[in-house]
């Protein structure tokens, strides 16, 4: 499969990649959001984007938004926390980020609600679930789910649950990818049902570049693609 070589020729491509999952699966494109994840690259390369009319921006570590943030201060973008966020990163959080889509365990989500009761806002976050066995991947164990959320909605009213979030088993085998996608997707329905108070449990945030056609037959609203947009990623300089 050959890429298009300009961001505009990539996003156009994606999103005609989506419509045709979406036809695929009987499901309506304004249904699936594309969340573009713009980890390790420049702010020159975001504020292009923008200027295409992107407007929210996945990102993996706080220290990356906040440069980010203070060089794009003219830009109205919305930061969204997709990367193990350490407790002592809560504060910059709670001022910077739009959204937190790896909240996974309840001592960040004490330390989130404190400082955004300080900052006076709430946050709109997503529980990341671990849905393979693969040791490398953050997330919360199945099981666990349900205790969690009730005690999200219970004790940390900041936080405004609205879905789950997971990574797929990195894996050429789609059932076995596909399998993930099923579980969180069940995880979603079954807490859906149980209609906890302050939890709107609707959003299912899915499939990256490698594997977001799948997510999307799958049921996924919103599908975080970083490399398939913006190019590979280099780690050896940049986000230091
Ligand atoms: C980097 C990253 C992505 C995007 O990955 P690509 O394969 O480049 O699309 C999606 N989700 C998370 C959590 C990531 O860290």
């Amino acid at each position: 499969m050959s890429t298009p070589d300009t961001f505009a020729a990539r996003l156009a491509d994606l999103q005609s990649r989506i419509a045709a999952a979406c036809g695929r699966a009987g499901r309506d494109p304004g249904e699936v959001a594309l969340l573009p994840v713009s980890k390790t690259f420049g702010a020159d390369r975001i504020r292009a984007a923008a200027a295409l009319g992107l407007r929210r921006f996945g990102e993996s570590k706080m220290q990356e938004i906040r440069e980010k943030a203070e060089a794009l201060a003219d830009c109205a973008i919305d930061w969204v926390v997709i990367g193990y966020l350490q407790t002592n990163k809560a504060k910059d959080a709670a001022r910077l980020a739009a959204e937190v889509q790896s909240l996974d365990r309840l001592d960040l989500a004490q330390a989130l609600d404190r400082r955004l009761q300080q900052e006076g806002r709430t946050l709109d976050v997503l529980v990341q679930v671990k849905t393979s066995d693969e040791p490398s991947k953050y997330g919360l164990d199945p099981a666990g789910l349900p205790a969690f959320v009730r005690a999200l909605a219970r004790d940390y009213p900041s936080l405004r649950v609205r879905g789950l979030m997971t990574l797929a088993v990195n894996s050429d085998d789609t059932e076995a990818v596909r399998a993930c996608f099923r579980v969180l997707r069940g995880w979603r329905d079954r807490l859906r049902d149980e209609a906890i108070e302050g939890v709107d449990m609707t959003r299912l945030s899915m499939g990256m570049s490698g594997d977001f056609e799948l997510a999307i037959e799958e049921g996924s609203t919103e599908v975080r693609i970083g490399s398939a947009l913006f190019g590979a990623r280099d780690y050896g300089t940049a986000g230091t």
